[in-house]
């Protein structure tokens, strides 16, 4: 017995879509195009995970969320519009563990579901897991995928902040944070190095290249800025300050 998902999503390219990358990662799916049939499934089959598509016909995401809940545990990802807050709040309210924004990078997307396999999952699911080795480098905190080819590391994820190269994104929580260039570099810098204190001078030759001239405390004005954008906002610690030497993201 693999992990098995069921995606319920009205847009049957974007379902579509959703199943294939789902099967490339070795995962079984089944899909629903409307919330009733949905509902039945989830009631009737023995899913790992749900992927939930919060506008559909039939019974809305949030019915079928409410429904699924009161007789079963199965955990459930929302997939939301863009800036519908009031789905976001409700959907965590009735028992969704996590809810990621359409439009979504697919690696966002793969990234949320092993931190959820890991988290919500453990219990039932452990013997599942050793089957596939894949998955079993989403079980630390840090989540990191590498790219075969190139062997750099492509996504970079941790406390449901995701950066993804690729794509230049960083997103908590499905939240898309706007991050200038160089911001973007000193990010992706530190969590290249996870638990690796960071001097001043690492760091700006990272960020501004090797021949910048000028002072080291252009690092503290990124790094303040990341801090406005990430850590104060989301009330997360991120961002490490080791006096005297430079600065970390751990990864606990
Ligand atoms: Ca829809």
């Amino acid at each position: 017995m693999g992990v098995k998902i069921l995606v319920v999503e009205d847009e049957e390219k974007l379902a579509r879509f959703i199943e294939l990358e789902l099967k490339h990662e070795g995962y079984e799916v089944e899909k629903a195009h409307d919330g009733r049939v949905a509902l039945d499934m989830a009631l009737a089959g023995d899913y790992t995970l749900i992927l939930l598509d919060i506008m559909l016909p039939g019974l809305n995401g949030l019915e079928v969320l409410r429904r699924l809940q009161n007789e079963k545990p199965t955990p459930v990802i929302l997939l939301t519009a863009r800036d519908a807050v009031m789905d976001k709040v409700s959907g965590l309210d009735a028992g969704a563990i996590d809810y990621i924004t359409k439009p979504f990078a697919i690696e966002e997307l793969l990234a949320r579901i092993r931190v959820a396999l890991k988290t919500h999952c453990n219990n039932n699911q452990n013997a599942d897991l050793k089957d596939y080795p894949e998955l079993n480098d989403g079980l630390d905190n840090l989540n990191i995928s590498v790219n075969k080819e190139s062997g750099q590391s492509e996504i970079f994820m941790i406390k449901d902040l995701v950066l993804d190269v690729p794509k230049h994104r960083v997103s908590y929580r499905g939240e898309e944070i706007e991050l200038t260039n160089r911001e973007f570099l000193m990010l992706k810098t530190l969590l290249e190095n996870i638990d690796i204190v960071l001097s001043r001078d690492t760091l700006l030759e990272k960020v501004c290249g090797y021949d910048y001239v000028g002072e080291t405390n252009v690092v503290d004005v990124y790094i303040r800025y990341l801090r406005t954008k990430i850590d104060e906002k989301y009330d997360i610690k991120l961002i490490q300050t080791i006096r005297g030497v430079g600065y970390v993201i751990k990864s606990e």
